[in-house]
């Protein structure tokens, strides 16, 4: 009951403080009727859209290299109407969208100024087989920011979508993309391994190119887990960070800029490397600049990646669950030392493997929020 109370003073906490958006943002039929705090920084909004509505969870603030998650709920109030829905979320570095009376009189070309979204992302199905899919439909989506992304307290994202063939409609969430700075580091390479990285090789080149078009794969269908992650060997001593901004230093002098892209963790040759979370082995061979690799898919657009392996213990196909043996770790490729290097990947971008320690797809909190409008 206290927590009744609790959410009822958080609901019209953030409905005074929300008039900007409730007043309204886009199409008439508009109506946001509730935006309450349910877990620190996570956010639910109820929009009410007519015969449709959504109950959107996310987190209202997120710094570069990490991802603006959205789990949206879709009801029909409509009993037994079948919700066929095709959405996008889009994040703007500008306000939420606000409709004044002066706006008809602005002239084309403001309009014709379009600001281009930092990132945009489909939704898909938690259930992409559609099995438990009558009124209700829930949908996950990911936004994922670069590290090199710019800061906006005033940042928005825009959810677009039809509903059975209907009309396309949109409503606006505001968010906070918060400053983050990123450390830099000098590696220095011995000759081996700077012709390793410089030298041109078509056979290397042909490698990067498939790892690029696995990592572009966003399957709405590729649904696996959606649990926090779990670090691939332990609580381990991490030796560089992630998104450090790095600096090659070749053998011959000569300086190249790079950026890390995961986190290394410093372990002896031999140790077991364990999936982060449940998914679908995409990658398990030898590469030239990463040595034995292994890359799982655990969401559309979603993969976890392993690099400088002395064995793999897995195969391409193998469904896996979370904690299971992938490999062990090594100092294969490009590699200084006995390292593992981790990454995670979302529609290609890299982002930061630490995020996803958390609840990032809010599992069990917003169980809580089905069937409102019944
Ligand atoms: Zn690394």
């Amino acid at each position: 009951m206290k927590l009744r109370k609790f959410f009822a003073c958080a609901i019209f906490a953030f409905f005074s403080l929300g008039g900007i958006f409730a007043e309204e943002t886009s199409k008439a039929e508009t109506k946001i009727t509730e935006q309450s705090e349910i877990d620190t920084g996570i956010q639910e909004l109820f929009v009410d859209k007519g015969s449709f509505g959504f109950t959107v969870t996310y987190k209202k603030s997120n710094v570069p290299g990490e991802v603006f998650f959205l789990r949206m709920l879709v009801e029909s109030k409509k009993q037994g109407k079948k919700i066929d829905i095709n959405a996008k979320a889009e994040l703007f570095n500008r306000p939420t969208e606000t409709v004044k009376e002066t706006e008809s009189e602005s002239d084309e070309s403001e309009k014709s100024k379009e600001i281009k979204p930092v990132c945009k992302s489909d939704f898909y199905y938690l259930d992409p087989f559609k099995k438990n899919h009558k009124n209700v439909a829930e949908l996950l989506t990911g936004l994922p920011m670069w590290t090199w992304d710019k800061d906006c307290s005033d940042a928005s994202i825009k959810i677009t979508y039809t509903i059975n063939g209907e009309e396309e409609n949109y409503f606006e969430i505001p968010v906070v993309i918060e400053p983050k700075d990123y450390p830099k580091e000098t590696i220095k390479l011995n000759s081996a391994l700077s012709d390793l990285i410089s030298k041109p090789d078509p056979e290397k080149k042909e490698q990067s190119k498939q790892l690029n078009e696995i990592l572009a794969t966003i399957d709405p269908k590729g649904v696996y887990d959606t649990k926090p992650f779990i670090r691939p060997m332990g609580g381990k001593r991490i030796t560089s960070e992630f998104g450090q901004t790095r600096t090659f230093v070749y053998s011959n002098g000569k300086k190249a800029p790079s950026y890390h892209c995961g986190l290394d963790f410093g372990i002896p040759e031999g140790t077991q490397v364990v999936a982060c979370a449940g998914g679908k082995v995409v990658m398990a061979r030898w590469r030239i600049v990463t040595g034995y690799s292994v890359i799982i898919e655990h969401l559309p657009g979603l993969y976890s990646i392993y690099y400088h392996l002395s064995e793999l213990k897995c195969s391409e196909g193998d469904i896996v669950k979370q904690g299971d043996l992938i490999a062990l770790s090594g100092c294969t490729g490009l590699s200084t030392g006995p390292h593992l290097h981790w990454e995670i990947r979302l529609n290609s971008v890299c982002v930061n493997p630490d995020f996803f320690m958390s609840n990032y797809a809010f599992d069990s909190i917003s169980k809580d929020s089905k069937t409102r409008l019944r």
